[in-house]
């Protein structure tokens, strides 16, 4: 991660035959296009490759939430329950339908806590968005079941996680729809896209509408086409496709080159007595593009990235407790409803609640994680370089800690 670290030839070709084409819209111009159809291509890849029914791109993995949420009919005054640590995208896309962002603790697997799903559940609550931090997994099915339990819907944020699975399904495929970013910085990258995914017809419908200003897509004459539904536009173009489409070819081999720098990373800082990881609900499907590792407390965490720092070794590692766009605690902007446009008396009453919401559980996590991404470019001597700085670093600070301190937070430890 990420994919562009292993741009080549495969999508200049791509991009090319886009551009001698001359069509670079993903619908219509049915003659001119010569059969060259690069959104449909990726649809039907992600489809083969994430073994779904349905996918619909978009030009972004907000977009892709947005059309999702759209589609499953969540709009003014749903309540959607989502993580504290996620992207800001999230709550912008459930704010956009003018749905409510139920915001609820994570726990150490770095994804929502199912007992805090829960406690958040009212007659409002229409939908439960775990978001698949980091290339790992929430628990899915302690989610599904109160799902089941309460006729809730779940829409996976799946935008960090492409390829990772749970119990053998991908995640985006498992809620009633999923959505996945190509932003610059994911796993497969087009600059700009994203994708819904699902497994019922009725719901990619509507995305596949949605997503392009209501059109049905029916006949061969987009003037005719008829609007059953308003929409937006959120649509991918073919050029963004096009990379889309060399990029997904190379997942299965991003995936195991990340595993085995993953392996080795994990290896070396697990040792470290002190150092704990991430719990991941199934270790099998991880996705490898990070190794998130614990320390015993916020302090020493702090030291360590200090460390880090000085050492110059703190690039492509993060601490996302300092983190202003993944967490809770630098979200002021939206706690304080900073909005540029005038939301519903609901959602800003709801949004001003979080100032004084009780983040304990979440800061407990949080300021004693740091995520170290997984490059695809790494050579084994800056994998063994890397692995050793960052060890060094851990092993300076931890023997300094008063015992105190150090096992402050033992009891949220993996
Ligand atoms: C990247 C990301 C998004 C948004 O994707 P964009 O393509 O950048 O709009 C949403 N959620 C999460 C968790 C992300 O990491």
């Amino acid at each position: 991660m990420p994919g562009f670290e292993l741009f080549g030839e495969e999508e200049r070709k791509e991009v090319n035959e886009v551009l001698s084409s001359g069509i670079l819209m993903r619908y219509g111009f049915d003659g001119p296009r010569k059969g060259i159809w690069k959104a449909k291509d990726l649809e039907e890849a992600l489809c083969k490759q994430l073994n779904c029914h349905y996918a619909q791109l978009t030009s972004s993995g907000t977009s892709a939430l947005t059309v999702a949420l759209a589609a499953l009919g969540i709009g003014a005054g749903d309540e959607v329950i989502m993580p504290s640590f996620t992207f800001v995208a999230s709550f912008e896309a459930v704010l956009s339908v003018g749905a409510i962002p139920v915001i609820v603790d994570v726990n150490d697997s770095l994804t929502i806590d199912p007992q805090a799903i829960k406690k958040a559940i009212t007659p409002a609550t229409r939908c439960i968005m775990p978001v698949h931090m980091c290339g790992s997994m929430a628990d899915l099915d302690a989610i599904q079941t109160i799902c089941r339990e309460h006729k809730l819907l779940m829409l996976e944020d799946a935008c960090q996680s492409i390829g990772a699975s749970y119990k053998g399904k991908f995640l985006g495929t498992i809620g009633d729809a999923g959505a996945l970013s190509f932003d610059f910085v994911k796993t497969v990258t087009c600059a700009e896209g994203g994708a819904v995914l699902t497994n019922d017809k009725a719901i990619y419908t509507r995305c596949d509408g949605y997503s392009d200003h209501g059109h049905d897509h029916q006949g061969m004459d987009r003037g005719a086409e008829m609007h059953p539904f308003p929409g937006n536009n959120f649509r991918i173009s073919e050029l963004h496709a096009a990379v889309g489409l060399a990029q997904i070819r190379k997942l299965n081999t991003f995936l195991a080159i990340q595993k085995k720098s993953h392996q080795y990373l994990m290896e070396t800082l697990s040792r470290i007595p002190g150092v704990s990881l991430r719990v991941i609900p199934d270790p099998e499907g991880d996705s490898h593009t990070f190794l998130s590792w614990f320390l015993p407390s916020v302090e020493l965490t702090q030291a360590v990235v200090a460390e880090m720092k000085s050492k110059n070794i703190l690039a492509g590692n993060f601490y996302w407790y300092e983190h202003n766009w993944h967490y809770i605690r630098k979200w002021d902007h939206l706690k304080q409803v900073e909005t540029l446009n005038r939301l519903t008396d609901a959602q800003a009453g709801a949004l001003k609640k979080l100032q004084v919401q009780d983040f304990s559980r979440s800061d407990a996590v949080m300021s004693r994680c740091i995520s170290t991404a997984i490059s695809l470019s790494w050579t084994e001597e800056q994998l063994y370089e890397k692995a050793s700085g960052i060890a060094a670093a851990i092993r300076k600070v931890l023997p300094t800690a008063s015992p105190q301190t150090h096992y402050s937070h033992q009891a949220n430890l993996a």
